[in-house]
């Protein structure tokens, strides 16, 4: 395995991170000025429309036989994938770096980012008629829905990658630290059998550990791969395509997930180096090596002098004025296993 030099990487992401797209609330048209600059750089097609009639675009570059299909912010309201896929894209572009020359002569790369322009917009997980996308992938009920699958049909990719946020209520088992990343090789059915297809899934997800325990120690969980039936990744794996899900979560004080960005590229830019130079996929034990992501905080702690009780909040989200609040919301029922803060008062 080629694992990428830490003090390379963290250069990479500084020198492309793009500054035009930023914060929480990444609406289409947020991606706008970023496609402008590129335009002439990739090939940029509309694949769809969401149900509301937005544009749903992919992007592709690269000219190598091995073929990776990204898609980012099929739940409208997590949009740090599509941050770091913008980086990304710039670095692959820049044509002055052997890593990003590798990639594109070994790979060819179609990404479709924003695929829930609709929810992107209004700052919902769902669609415009409240569908998850994540759990249309039999049913394929909604427009995106089929544009996601059209685009699999088509391409018919090497390997998936399939980019979420988490929120801050995950942590690591046994740490006292939040899943600053988390990875899953998803299940193809009820007995979460270790089949070819996950060990492959599971052998990238080796690959982008090795890298970031270097880079955000003992930050990174494992999500529970109990079968969902119709979620995508789990359809994808099962369909035969290996479909690697990364969920960006939390890093202290980082609400607007702008380290958690830097952290996804890095991660995602390991992940198809890897896929790019490796010819086998076969190690994959170190994959049960990462600890298990578990609800393990809250948002906020206030303690009153004199008083018993303490005061537990966790923060909504709220779209205001082009703008992502943090409202908080008195918890009442603490969850068991919750037993961190990621602010105290
Ligand atoms: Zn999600």
């Amino acid at each position: 395995m080629q694992i990428i030099d830490t003090h390379h990487v963290k250069e990479i992401f500084g020198l492309h991170r793009q500054d035009s797209i930023e914060g929480r609330w990444i609406p289409l048209e947020a991606m706008y000025p970023f496609l402008e600059k590129m335009k002439n750089l990739i090939s940029l097609k509309e694949i769809g429309a969401s149900e509301r009639g937005k544009p749903i675009y992919n992007i592709k570059t690269g000219s190598g036989p091995t073929k990776v299909l990204i898609w980012t912010q099929m739940h409208g309201n997590e949009s740090t994938g599509t941050k770091a896929i913008c980086d990304l894209l710039s670095f692959l572009t820049d044509n002055k770096d052997d890593i990003a020359n590798e990639i594109l002569l070994n790979c060819t790369i179609s990404i479709i980012p924003i695929l829930n322009p609709d929810g992107a917009e209004t700052y919902t997980r769902v669609n415009a008629n409240g569908i998850d996308l994540n759990r249309d992938a039999v049913d394929l009920v909604a427009r995106e829905s089929k544009v996601l699958r059209n685009e699999l049909d088509t391409f018919q990719p090497d390997f998936c990658f399939n980019l979420h946020d988490q929120r801050t209520i995950f942590g690591v088992e046994g740490t006292e630290n939040p899943a600053t990343l988390s990875f899953l090789a998803p299940s193809e059915e009820v007995s979460r059998k270790v089949t070819k297809g996950r060990i492959k899934t599971m052998n990238v997800i080796v690959a982008m550990n090795r890298l970031m325990q270097q880079i955000i120690p003992n930050q990174i969980g494992r999500y529970t791969d109990e079968f969902y039936p119709t979620a995508t990744g789990d359809n994808f794996q099962k369909l035969g395509y290996p479909t690697i899900l990364i969920e960006s979560g939390h890093f202290p004080a980082d609400y607007e997930r702008e380290k958690s960005r830097g952290y996804t590229f890095m991660a995602l830019l390991q992940g198809i180096y890897h896929v790019a130079t490796s010819k086998e996929f076969t190690e994959y034990q170190e994959y049960f090596d990462i600890p298990n992501n578990v609800k393990s905080f809250y948002d906020l702690l206030i303690t009153f002098e004199g008083k018993k009780r303490d005061e537990i909040y966790q923060f909504k989200e709220v779209l205001e004025n082009k703008k992502v609040s943090f409202v908080p919301e008195l918890v009442q029922e603490k969850e068991e296993t919750a037993q961190y803060f990621h602010q105290k008062n």
